[in-house]
Formats: structure tokens, sequence, C-alpha cells
């Protein structure tokens, strides 16, 4: 009676710990922060794209401005040209191409400072996408050390839900069916099924029980329920005669 109740004690410490170790499981399988970091990946990996963009933009622009620059230099240089080629016959008309000079040479400094302004643009931009691909390198490999992470815990709970499920099996094969019947539905009931007695304290529930159930719960010859929580009762020092048996239980108090 005592060594099938002890069974029952150790099949619901196993199967209690299955449960915890399934919970832990499903904890892992839908972990929110992966999701996230992927989802921050993304954002970036679209901002890049976007800066990406307006970087080829700005380059087709200072291209754009470098042609039209070459174009009024090459027009200065043919006013200059007329200015010292000797048709300039008087003053007035020297004034007058002095002047258009000067007209040139202020476009060719307006494009020049255009010029410098995308050039100012372009390397800001070029500073930021270096700092959002670095950004995006650093959440990349945290995601990839939390996926590695994740694999390694799924793994080892895989294992030891195995491990526990033969444990389970081979001490479920080792009880009565009655008693059995009884555990399962006391488990659906309550969630515990078999609590120790300590002295004269149940251990599941903390209530001192009366002195007849600490007797028959020490004699062992019939099953005895908590009055309280209505757990089978086992005691750590039973009544029983000396067999020699020595029975491996492990100590886990609930
Ligand atoms: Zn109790």
């Amino acid at each position: 009676m005592r060594e099938q109740m002890l069974l029952l004690k150790e099949l619901q410490e196993a199967e209690s710990l299955i449960g915890n170790l399934e919970k832990d499981h499903q904890d892992v399988l839908r972990t929110d922060e992966t999701r996230q970091l992927f989802a921050d990946m993304h954002a970036l990996q679209k901002n890049i794209d976007r800066m990406e963009k307006a970087r080829e933009e700005l380059s087709m622009q200072y291209k754009r401005e470098e042609i039209l620059l070459m174009s009024r230099q090459t027009q200065r240089q043919q006013v200059e040209n007329s200015l010292y080629g000797g048709t300039v016959h008087n003053n007035k008309e020297m004034m007058q191409i002095q002047g258009r000079i000067q007209q040139i040479q202020d476009q060719i400094e307006k494009q020049e400072n255009s010029m410098m302004g995308i050039m100012e643009n372009q390397e800001t931009l070029e500073q930021k996408i270096t700092e959002v691909a670095e950004r995006y390198t650093q959440i990349q490999q945290g995601l990839k050390l939390k996926e590695r992470e994740n694999t390694a815990h799924i793994l080892e709970l895989s294992k030891q839900i195995k491990a526990l499920t033969v444990v389970k099996s081979n001490l479920r094969e080792r009880i009565r069916l009655d008693l059995l019947a009884m555990y399962d539905e006391l488990i659906r009931k309550n969630g515990t099924a078999v609590s120790w007695l300590q002295g004269d304290i149940c251990v599941k529930c903390r209530v001192v029980v009366p002195g007849y159930v600490v007797r028959g719960v020490r004699e062992a010859k019939a099953f005895v329920y908590c009055e309280t929580c209505g757990c089978l009762l086992i005691s750590h020092t039973p009544l029983e005669k000396k067999t020699g048996k020595t029975k491996r239980t492990k100590n886990i108090n609930l």
C-alpha cells in the first residue's frame, strides 16, 4: 500500500515537472522578443532603401549641375576671347562685354554653391546610412543570438520532457489501475492528488490534521485523505514493521 502511494507521489512529481517544462516550451515558442527584432530590422531596411534612393537622386542632381557649370565656363571663355580678340571697338562695347562676363561669373558662383550644398547633403546622408546600417547589423546579430539560444533551450526542454515521459509511463505501469483512476480523478479535480504528512501537518494545505488521521496515515493500511484539501496523505515516518526493504523516494515537498 505504502509503496503504491509513494509511486503515486513520484508520478505526481513527474507529471508536475512535465507540465512546467511544457509551459516553458510554449513560452519560448511564443516569445515576442524575436518578432519585435524582426519588425525593427524590417523598418531599418526600409529606411536604408529610402536613403539610398535619395543618395542616387543627389548624385544625379550633382551631375546635372556639373554639366551646367561646364557649359557656363565654356561660355565665359568664349566671351573672354571676344574681349581680347581685337573685335572690341570702343569703351561701351568693352563695358558691355565685361558686364556679360560678370553675369556669367555670378551664374558660375551660384552653380558652384549649389554643388557644394549637394555635396554637404550627400555627406550627411552617407553618415546617416552608415549609422542605420550599423544598427541593422547589431539587431541582426542580436536576433541570431536569440534564435540560437531559443533553439538550444527548446532542444533541452524537449529532451527533458521526453525523459520524464518515459519515467511517467514506467511509474504508471507499476501502479494499480484502480489507484491510477483515483489519482487521475483527484488531479483533475484538485490539481494535486498526493501530499506528504509532516508531523501532523498536511504539506499541501499546511493545515494540522486530527490525531486519528495521523495514526491512520502512519499505519498506511487504508487510504487516508486530508479533510481540508482532499489529498491522499503519505507519512515520512510509517508505522510499518521493518521489512528491510529500502525505498528510493524523492523528498520533494510540494
Ligand atoms: Zn491538506
